[in-house]
């Protein structure tokens, strides 16, 4: 505890000028070296370790004297930046003699009371308590604590306003005070001291700028150094926003030049086989267009044209397609696969789950009809690349449950060469199936696919060149029906392109969305007879619930890809509120309430079926199939369903203790009805309490179907640094001055410099700075995090 002034004078900076030259460069000297090793240690805590991370500790927030502090709404634990009056002081020796004295203060705001203490040297506590004379103006920092019932700031850093003349005591009421995050072993101001300890010493030689000179002047940027003497040390709040603008384009501009050369290099290293747009007529592709029963939308036709301009060039498309539930992914990527296919190569496509991929081949087959006729290994000899193409595809489904003599013959063709389409799970890539003419990957609901496969994805070699022998490395179409936020999709996904499919088909019906509490019992009721009714009327109705049986406790995470779970869902499994106003009641388990409904009297007697993922893939199959052809019109299932499950019959979905699901899964969910002409109802039932964060989310899931919107709303809704996976990557600092949401602007600015500085200087080797920082901020663990996703 020290009386110093609030504010050190001035610092003159020696900076590097006065340090002998080659040795470590200041800013990454560890701090023990600059700051002794109990401060080193306690900072370290912090994520501290060097200089740089020092600087790099911003405050929390800035606190001004000039206002004054009621204490009467002071709360214990929080950090408190004062002006008050002093009532009385006293200064003693202990008994112990450790400390050797104390001083006991109380203060005024005029109205509440609060207690001061001080310890250190009898000799130190007298000279305080003659400074701290009742009547004196104080000002104090330091943490509230509660002694005895009443609040009380111990070893607060102090300064008397009286002993100051006018000129300084209104300089020193207009500063700021920086507020660090603060822990008991390590004060807030003891982290500001060490910091103008740190920046006493630095000088501008010290501190290489990772912003260019000419962006900085062109943006109105203050230079690095001033940004760290200004955030940690400002003169007026004017100093600290100039200074954290600053920061966050830095940031801004480091990730997204990391991203730009990684797409760079990407584009320059490796190459894929060019597949010529298809003819406007004779083409698969047009053959498939030709016999649509619809008209594409104005998005399918524009994306469409974007895909198969991407195909056509050799520079392997990296693609992150977005279209919203029902937008019609599934026949942009099959007019993408006709391309490939139709110039004689191969296609893939990989969905999470069993189920999901054997609707794929169903909606696939069904949007083909004849044209899904070839698939003879004797037809594919007739249609190596380059050739003519035929106007028609073999279409496999290959995944884990395949009976081993179609599995063999399907494998032979495919290693044979043949062209086609074979849909599957991930297996597909995780096995030995050879594809030599694999052309393009597509990747449905890619948030379900965890971090390993993406990986698997990048790596996977495609055609060989006969020609040259080089490998060629297959398109990548990933798509994704949870929207990304533009923001989002440029930070974690900036590696990607995207491609948004923002437009419904026609003749979409609204889907109604109510919020049912479970202790309405009569509202419970009401939504069975509403059940039945819309079975009478030809519909189908999902019942949702959150866990398999009573013994299972987990959220449904089994239902997330095979076998790998690690997929972390985007905007999913973060979201899923664990515990926030659940009921003390036993979550609705899909056992008992296939059980309860069959036996429900408002239902009278309708077929009831269970989808879980623990089935086998028979039983799974047989229950979407009784649930489609109408015999069983209530199917009880997880979310194993939430994704992609195509059922126009469907016309209401029940989501019980819908508070356990995240916003997106909510809206997933509900993207299972409202897919014929028919209008449809969703059914979210609830013990969430009314003003809860689960009931919040609740109310933004029903009051809007734009899942653009509601991803935004889910941003909003709980803090950023997960979406952005800074939870994963470990570190606390990445990414802290940039908000998604609000920095979009300022995001997208960043990319297209980034891009800019990139297409100059592809290695940076003219911009050593940045290059550093790209280097420093984004440690290993965090680069492989921008890497995969
Ligand atoms: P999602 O984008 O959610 O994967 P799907 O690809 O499953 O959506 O498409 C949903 C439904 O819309 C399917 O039944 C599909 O056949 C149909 N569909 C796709 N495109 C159109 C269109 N242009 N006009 C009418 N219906 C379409
Ligand atoms: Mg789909």
């Amino acid at each position: 505890m020290s009386p110093s002034p609030p504010h050190g004078p001035a610092a003159g900076a020696p900076g590097a000028a006065s340090r002998p030259p080659g040795s470590v460069p200041f800013l990454l000297r560890p701090l023990d070296k600059v700051l002794g090793r109990r401060t080193a240690d306690q900072l370290a805590k912090q994520g501290a370790a060097t200089v740089a991370g020092l600087l790099r500790l911003l405050p929390r927030r800035y606190d001004t004297w000039g206002e004054l502090t009621d204490l009467a709404t002071l709360a214990e634990g929080e950090q408190a930046t004062l002006q008050a009056e002093v009532v009385r002081s006293a200064a003693r020796r202990t008994r112990s003699g450790r400390p050797p004295a104390i001083l006991e203060a109380t203060v005024t705001d005029g109205s509440g009371l609060m207690d001061v203490v001080l310890f250190g040297a009898a000799g130190l506590m007298s000279a305080y308590a003659a400074q701290l004379v009742p009547g004196s103006t104080v000002l104090l920092s330091g943490r509230v604590g509660i002694r005895q019932g009443r609040r009380q700031l111990a070893g607060p850093r102090f300064q008397v306003l009286t002993d100051l003349d006018d000129a300084e005591r209104e300089a020193l009421l207009a500063r700021p005070v920086p507020i660090y995050p603060a822990t008991d072993a390590l004060p807030s101001w003891r982290v500001a001291k060490a910091v103008r300890t740190v920046l006493d010493q630095l000088g501008p030689e010290d501190v290489p700028d990772p912003i260019p000179a000419d962006l900085r002047d062109s943006e109105g940027l203050i230079d690095a150094l001033t940004a760290y003497r200004w955030v940690h040390m400002p003169e007026g709040p004017s100093q600290w926003k100039a200074a954290r603008a600053r920061l966050r384009h830095e940031e801004a501009l480091v990730t997204q030049t990391a991203l730009a050369q990684r797409r760079a290099k990407h584009a320059a290293t490796r190459t894929a086989v060019a597949w010529p747009e298809p003819e406007a007529d004779g083409s698969l592709r047009a053959a498939l267009d030709d016999s649509l029963p619809f008209c594409l939308t104005e998005g399918q036709r524009r994306v469409g044209d974007e895909l198969a301009a991407a195909l056509a060039s050799a520079t392997p498309m990296q693609r992150l397609l977005q279209g919203d539930v029902g937008s019609g992914k599934t026949l942009v990527a099959l007019r993408a696969m006709a391309q490939v296919v139709g110039g004689g190569g191969q296609a893939a496509l990989l969905a999470p789950t069993e189920v999901l991929a054997a609707q794929h081949r169903d909606s696939l087959a069904a949007l083909l009809g004849p044209l899904a006729g070839a698939g003879t290994l004797e037809s594919s000899l007739l249609t190596a690349p380059g050739q003519v193409p035929v106007p028609t595809t073999a279409l496999h489904l290959l995944t884990g449950s395949t009976p081993a003599p179609e599995r063999r013959r399907i494998l032979a063709a495919l290693a044979g060469g043949e062209p086609g389409i074979i849909v599957g799970t991930h297996a597909l890539l995780s096995e030995t199936v050879r594809m030599p003419f694999l052309g393009l990957v597509v990747v449905d609901e890619q948030h379900r696919f965890g971090v390993a496969q993406r990986d698997a994805l990048r790596e996977r070699p495609g055609i060989t060149d006969p020609a040259t022998g080089q490998v060629r490395t297959p398109h990548l179409l990933v798509m994704t029906a949870t929207p990304i936020p533009r923001t989002i999709a440029m930070t974690v996904f900036g590696d990607l392109a995207t491609s948004i499919l923002d437009e419904l088909p026609a003749g979409r019906s609204p889907v109604e969305t109510f919020l049912v509490p479970w202790d309405r019992q009569t509202w419970v009721e009401g939504l069975w007879r509403r059940a039945a009714s819309e079975i009478a009327g030809g519909g189908r109705v999902y019942v949702v619930c959150p866990r398999i049986d009573a013994g299972d406790d987990a959220m449904t995470v089994e239902e997330a890809p095979e076998p790998l779970a690690a997929g972390v869902g985007l905007l999913d499994g973060l979201a899923g509120g664990a515990g926030d106003g659940s009921p003390a009641r036993a979550l609705a388990a899909v056992e008992d309430w296939a059980e309860r409904l069959a036996s429900e009297p408002a239902l009278g007697g309708a077929g009831v079926a269970a989808l879980t993922g623990r089935m086998t893939s028979a039983e799974k199959d047989a229950a979407m199939r009784s649930f489609a052809s109408g015999a069983a019109p209530v199917l009880v299932a997880t979310t194993v369903i939430e994704v992609g499950v195509d059922i126009p019959e469907a016309t209401m979905m029940v989501i019980l203790d819908a508070d356990r699901f995240g916003l997106s899964q909510l809206h997933q969910l509900r993207g299972r009805v409202g897919r014929g002409g028919r209008p449809s109802v969703c059914m979210a039932v609830t013990g969430a309490e009314v003003g809860s964060p689960a009931y919040h989310r609740l109310r933004a899931f029903a009051s809007t179907l734009d899942g653009f919107a509601l991803a935004e709303a889910d941003l909003d809704l709980r803090s950023e640094g997960n979406v952005l996976g800074a939870a994963q990557s470990g570190r606390r600092s990445d990414l802290d001055l940039l908000r998604v949401r609000r920095d979009a602007a300022l995001i997208e600015r960043a990319r297209a410099q980034a891009e800019a500085i990139i297409a100059a200087d592809p290695l940076l080797s003219e911009h050593r700075a940045l290059a550093a920082a790209i280097a420093d901020r984004l440690d290993d663990e965090a680069q492989a995090y921008l890497e995969r996703s």
